[in-house]
């Protein structure tokens, strides 16, 4: 019999992970559906009750839901419990589970362009998806960890969290860093992220969480139009989603084939 598992989130649609999980199921030879699930501000824990309800497995969870279904777990993995956010859920024993694997899908992916020990990294926002970065990050040893966000009182509040990062608002952003990861959601809405010259004249590597299926987002255009070497999360969603199928179905699928496979379609 097939096991059920979801993503919720909103925008939803443009989700790639039903496919990416299909990949890994037949890779591994495991009955799965995979659904896409709009998320309703509202009713949202009820959706999530729900779905346990109607016999779902795990339910992965996008933007703008990670801290609710975060604050809805009876139980939480320890990353996120320092992530503050959830992106993964499943039932066990009657009891809600979380877990986020941004954090180590991102790294897993990263580390195929770059090593992270003593690199300066700038962080851009400062919602669920940094949140999840930031613990994992620093457990690579960068040297500096800064975070800059749109709304600086944002970006302050994380820094209560994890105290060992620096934070600071889009103004007043100095500094040379060697690696700069866009976790706002800017790209999403088709918006650009304009960096100041001195930083972007370093050539930092340029990494975008978000990921569009035929184009380059806007985060990595803009930095290949100054000679950055830039990729978007598409590797980092494969990487993570690895996670949750693993956490899910206890075997860990192969990520590369499927990134190709993804970027080839
Ligand atoms: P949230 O809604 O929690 O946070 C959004 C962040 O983006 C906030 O810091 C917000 O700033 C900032 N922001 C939004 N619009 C703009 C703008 N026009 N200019 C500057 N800052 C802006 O979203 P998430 O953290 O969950 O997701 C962020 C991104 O990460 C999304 O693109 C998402 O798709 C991507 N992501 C990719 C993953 C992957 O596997 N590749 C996994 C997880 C996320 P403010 O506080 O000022 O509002």
């Amino acid at each position: 019999m097939s096991k059920r598992f979801a993503v919720i989130g909103n925008p939803v649609s443009h989700s790639l992970s039903p496919v990416i999980h299909q990949y890994f199921a037949r890779q591994t030879d495991i009955k799965l559906t995979y659904e896409k699930v709009k998320g309703d501000e509202v009713l949202f824990e009820q959706q999530v009750s729900d779905f346990f309800i109607d016999y779902g497995k795990g339910l992965n969870i996008t933007l703008p839901f990670k801290q609710k279904a975060f604050a809805m777990a009876h139980n939480r993995t320890t990353r996120c419990q320092l992530a503050g956010a959830a992106n993964t859920l499943w039932l066990q024993e009657n009891q809600l589970y979380a877990d986020n694997t941004d954090g180590i899908g991102l790294i897993n992916d990263l580390t195929h362009y770059l090593q992270l020990k003593d690199r300066k990294i700038l962080i851009l926002g400062a919602g669920g998806a940094a949140r999840g970065i930031i613990h994992p990050l620093l457990a690579m040893n960068p040297s500096v960890l800064t975070v800059a966000n749109r709304t600086v009182a944002k970006a302050e509040e994380l820094k209560n969290d994890f105290p060992l990062i620096k934070c600071t608002g889009f103004d007043n952003l100095s500094g040379v860093f060697d690696l700069i990861i866009n976790a706002t959601s800017a790209s999403l809405e088709g918006a650009t992220i304009f960096l100041p010259e001195h930083i972007m004249a370093r050539k930092p590597v340029c990494y975008d969480l978000a990921y569009k299926k035929n184009e380059p987002t806007p985060f990595v255009a803009y930095a290949k139009n100054l000679g950055c070497q830039a990729v978007d999360g598409m590797g980092m969603l494969v990487e993570q989603a690895a996670e949750a199928f693993f956490i899910w179905n206890g075997v860990r699928p192969e990520t590369r084939p499927v990134l190709e496979l993804l970027r080839q379609s």
